[in-house]
């Protein structure tokens, strides 16, 4: 499967990967130059043919929505061709600590990636900010707000970014669409108070950290309230788990029928549940 670059807006290209896998967005801001949002270097060769596509030879910025290794593994790449890489405190924070024992688990099944990039590393974000900032560039308002409730919900670092001219949310990996999410690096009450925060956002078009893009904010209402719901029923289940009253095979099975029984990566929900049982609790 190979993943589709998606114009949303005159000037938004989304590249939603394939299967569930991250998302990317291109904001082209100029004539041959855009700003990119998140890059992962396992997928590197699919985004330099997007930028290519959409004729951005030159990057002003790169924003990481996050510190996960899918969205920020390919700060390294893109540091050394001097573009400046914006993300929140708590993001920079979460890569400063965490983040390379991370990084370098996460290279394992991919050690070639270290000869063909020499030095690979990972590479913190070198321009941060703390609760929102704004990025201005001609014709271009990017909005960047810091959304993780008391330092962390789905990560340490969840940002969203709204394009002001063309009314873009771009949502990173609060809101997951159509694919089971992955929820054992995140604290999971803190994250339902993020997506309560989003449920009267405005926008015409809806980029998630994975799934497909959401046309229209009537559309996306459902899909954050979606979101939400799905994680306060997956936590009040491990609550009983925890508490002995639910065996681990009931949750993962509820979490696979019903409504959610359309939900794509289903491998996500065994590891989900293991993840929160076996060590990772927040
Ligand atoms: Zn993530």
């Amino acid at each position: 499967m190979e993943s589709e670059v998606k114009k949303i807006s005159p000037s938004v290209f989304a590249i939603i990967g394939p299967e569930g896998s991250t998302n990317f967005t291109i904001i082209k801001t100029r004539p041959d130059t855009g700003v990119l949002i998140d890059a992962d270097i396992r997928r590197i060769d699919e985004i330099e043919e997007a930028l290519r596509l959409t004729g951005c030879s030159k990057i002003e910025y790169l924003i990481d929505t996050h510190e996960h290794f899918d969205h920020t593994s390919a700060n390294f790449y893109f540091a050394q061709r001097g573009i400046p890489i914006i993300a929140s405190a708590g993001c920079r924070g979460a890569m400063g600590g965490q983040g390379g024992p991370d990084f370098e688990r996460m290279m394992k099944p991919v050690p070639e990636l270290y000869e063909r990039f020499p030095g690979l590393c990972l590479t913190l974000p070198n321009v941060q900010f703390n609760e929102s900032t704004k990025v201005t560039l001609p014709g271009v308002t990017l909005h960047l707000e810091y959304r993780a409730e008391n330092g962390h919900s789905h990560s340490k670092g969840d940002t969203t970014i709204y394009f002001e001219e063309e009314e873009i949310l771009i949502a990173g990996d609060l809101l997951y669409t159509e694919v089971h999410p992955v929820t054992f690096f995140g604290n999971i009450p803190n994250w339902l108070s993020s997506l309560k925060t989003l449920f009267d956002s405005h926008y015409k078009q809806l980029v998630p950290g994975h799934g497909p893009s959401v046309d229209g904010e009537q559309r996306g209402r459902a899909y954050f309230r979606k979101m939400h719901d799905y994680l306060e029923d997956f936590y009040g289940h491990l609550l009983e788990v925890k508490a002995g009253r639910e065996s681990s095979d009931e949750l993962a099975q509820h979490m696979l029928s019903g409504s959610y029984r359309d939900l794509g990566k289903t491998r996500m929900v065994q590891r989900n549940v293991n993840q929160f049982l076996t060590g990772r609790w927040f």
